[in-house]
């Protein structure tokens, strides 16, 4: 996405107002881009359609030029879209509040329970009961039992022999009887909708009358993620929705086509496989995700203070060469280490936002120093070519170093990405207005 707004917006910066020509290219590139990051094509379409009117009516802003003019206007576009504010669960006036879990298989059902009980235990001191409504798979059932050992948060089962409605209706009465605030049934999920499971699930439902009907998308499975939610809630009627494995190398547009096709907000999103790794859904966030920007305008705020113009202007001729090496990577790592943590910079850096490979790459002092180590456990030769840098090699510098293997192959990683990236940048490949400086 990110490249591809880039490269229009590059046709417009210098420009002092957006023209109608301009904004339209603009406007085809971030409709691909958005497909890109897995928004549906209706979604992608309606998207442009209420933007390109926005764009045209919008005063242009101060201080902003036409390309951050429309970054902020795509921004804007989005987290409205998306519902502007997060959506608590629902709350029942009386106890117990009743959640309903649905979901395909292998969505994160099970795991998004656990998680949403211990939120709400630490957070309010509520006492959940978890319902195992999965009999088709015994380890489900299993899964859940250890999740609530774990967290001391009692489950109800009665093993795989009873039929999921008996079940609910006999963990509904154990929650009556033990004044349980809240109960989460977790319900089995199939490989795809089909009319048993969904039969089953609205049986349950009339059963338990649940205040909430959270639908469980896992995020990584793209454009499907969003047929998935219009199919369980047409077949359903849902409240909201989780979306989980964010944490994975998804830029998460499946969260804006959602939203728009079956209505129904996401209230939380899935981080991690651990229990802590559940967030709120802040569509201002996602957005961000979404196009990949990070907060570009900061960042140009930043770095025009902070970066030393001259070595700048080295490093840049050295990228515009393509001679940037390791001993330059550790340079501009001790820049950025100057301004701030590496994550929060390498956030804000368009492109770079979602980078998995910089992920929580926040660099302090030691990280630095091991870094370096690494760095200074290779070759001259292997410092300018990081191609030379076999497996036996990168097990020798570990060994020099003094770090794991692991650690060798992640900052290689880095390093080729960082060049790569400057590279394109220091080459006019799209760098936004202002960001040129940076280097
Ligand atoms: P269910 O079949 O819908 O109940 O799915 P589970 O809760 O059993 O989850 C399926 C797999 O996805 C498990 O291995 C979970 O650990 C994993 N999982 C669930 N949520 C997340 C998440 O947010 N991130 C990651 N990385 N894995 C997740
Ligand atoms: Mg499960």
């Amino acid at each position: 996405l990110t490249s591809r707004i880039q490269t229009a917006m590059k046709t417009m910066s210098g420009k002092g107002k957006v023209s109608e020509a301009d904004l339209d290219e603009t406007l085809r590139e971030i409709r691909l881009a958005l497909l890109e990051a897995d928004v549906n094509l209706k979604t992608a379409r309606n998207f442009i359609k209420q933007l390109r009117e926005k764009a045209l009516g919008a005063k242009v802003l101060e201080g902003l030029n036409p390309s951050e003019q429309v970054i902020k206007i795509v921004n804007d576009q989005l987290t409205e879209m998306m519902g502007e504010k997060a959506v608590p669960l629902n709350k029942s006036t009386k106890i117990p509040t009743v959640i309903m879990m649905a979901g395909l298989q292998g969505a994160g059902k099970t795991t998004t329970v656990a998680k949403l009980a211990n939120k709400l235990k630490s957070e309010s001191n509520a006492r959940p009961l978890l319902i195992a409504a999965d009999v088709y798979r015994p380890a489900a059932i299993e899964q859940l039992k250890v999740l609530g050992q774990q967290l001391s948060i009692p489950v109800f089962d009665e093993g795989t022999d009873n039929d999921p409605r008996k079940i609910v209706q006999d963990g509904l009465a154990q929650a009556d009887e033990n004044k349980n605030d809240y109960v989460f049934i977790d319900t089995a999920g199939r490989l795809q909708i089909d009319e048993v499971l969904m039969q089953e699930l609205k049986d349950i439902e009339k059963i338990a009358h649940p205040d909430e009907i959270l639908l469980t998308v896992d995020a990584m499975t793209g454009q499907n993620a969003t047929e998935t939610a219009q199919g369980f809630n047409d077949a359903l009627g849902i409240t909201g929705v989780v979306l989980t494995k964010l944490d994975g190398d998804t830029r998460g547009g499946a969260a804006l086509s959602i939203r728009e096709v079956t209505g129904k907000p996401i209230k939380f999103v899935g981080e991690g496989e651990k229990v802590t790794d559940l967030d709120v859904f802040y569509p201002d966030r996602m957005a961000s995700r979404i196009l990949g920007m990070g907060d570009v305008l900061s960042l140009i705020e930043k770095t025009q203070k902070d970066f030393d113009e001259k070595q700048a202007a080295d490093q840049l001729q050295k990228m515009q060469e393509n001679t940037f090496d390791f001993e330059d990577f550790l340079e501009q790592l001790k820049q950025v280490q100057n301004m701030g943590s590496m994550d929060n910079i390498m956030k804000m850096i368009p492109g770079m936002a979602n980078n998995p490979a910089l992920a929580n790459a926040s660099i302090g002092e030691k990280d630095f120093a091991h870094m370096a180590a690494i760095v200074y456990s290779m070759t001259k030769a292997e410092r300018r070519d990081p191609e030379l840098l076999s497996p036996a090699r990168r097990r020798r510098i570990a060994a020099g170093s003094g770090r794991p293997v692991i650690d060798v192959n992640r900052l290689i990683k880095q390093f080729k990405q960082m060049r790569d990236m400057m590279f394109k940048f220091a080459n006019g490949k799209g760098l936004p207005k202002g960001m040129s400086d940076m280097f």
